[in-house]
């Protein structure tokens, strides 16, 4: 479960403030599915960043799974980020030079899970979105929609108690794109709670929840 309370992040460009994180105030239940909708420059990477453990905020209090995520030293933070959460990008993030399997494998390796095992666990991730035959090619060898879903095989590789998605849909065609929130939507089912950022309406819709963000300031529902 996720709770923030007042979060504030600001930015100083030149001599001006941008209020990036306006004073939000945000629960996400476990087993949860919300899109967070807004657009260019509202702040979604901002809150991302912040609900990754990726930043922190200048005032106010994030918990996640019960710890404080605002107390916490940045070394901490890479510990809790490592273990809680798998994030999904909309370029993909894989490595050109691993295989969709060793792709898979990386969250394993920083967890220390030996080679045989990592392995395993990596061929059942692949299972769950439908690559397994894809194991050993390249990422240069998939289509867009295949990377994708190896990039989520690796999210769910750690078991991390919560899916961030940035804009997973962003660089595809319409169709696979439709395929791509199918699974994600397939995971939510089976109890992953999903945060997905976007923003296209259309993808936002097929979530359970939906918030809006505009100049740094959350609101419940579709505002755009
Ligand atoms: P979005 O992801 O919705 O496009 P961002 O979170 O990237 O929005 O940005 C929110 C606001 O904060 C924008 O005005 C942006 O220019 C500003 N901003 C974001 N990151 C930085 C940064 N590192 N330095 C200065 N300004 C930033
Ligand atoms: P998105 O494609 O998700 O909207 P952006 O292109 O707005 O993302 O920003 C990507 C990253 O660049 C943000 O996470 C932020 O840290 C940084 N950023 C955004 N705006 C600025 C800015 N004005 N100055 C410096 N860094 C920025």
């Amino acid at each position: 479960m996720i709770t923030m309370h007042g979060i504030e992040k600001k930015y100083e460009l030149g001599g001006s403030v941008v209020h990036a994180l306006d004073h939000i105030d945000l629960t996400i239940e476990t087993g949860a599915f919300v899109s967070i909708i807004g657009p260019s420059g509202s702040g979604k990477s901002t809150l991302m960043n912040m609900m990754g453990c990726l930043d922190k905020p200048d005032a106010g209090q994030y918990t996640l799974g019960g710890s404080r995520i605002d107390r916490l030293k940045d070394r901490e933070l890479a510990d809790i980020r490592n273990q809680k959460i798998g994030f999904i990008f909309q370029n993909f993030n894989l490595l050109g030079k691993l295989t969709a399997v060793e792709n898979v494998e990386l969250p394993l390796i920083y967890r220390g899970v030996k080679s045989k095992e990592r392995r395993t666990r990596a061929m059942e991730c692949l299972m769950r979105v439908g690559l397994e035959e894809r194991a050993a090619h390249l990422p240069s060898q998939l289509s867009g929609g295949q990377q994708q879903r190896v990039a989520i095989a690796r999210a769910l590789a750690g078991e991390p108690q919560i899916l961030l998605a940035d804009e997973p849909t962003g660089a595809l065609d319409s169709k696979t794109s439709e395929e791509i929130m199918r699974l994600l939507t397939e995971l939510n089912d089976n109890g992953r709670t999903i945060v997905l950022i976007t923003h296209d309406l259309h993808v936002a819709r097929k979530a359970k929840r939906t918030v809006s963000i505009r100049d740094g300031r959350l609101q419940e529902g579709e505002h755009i």
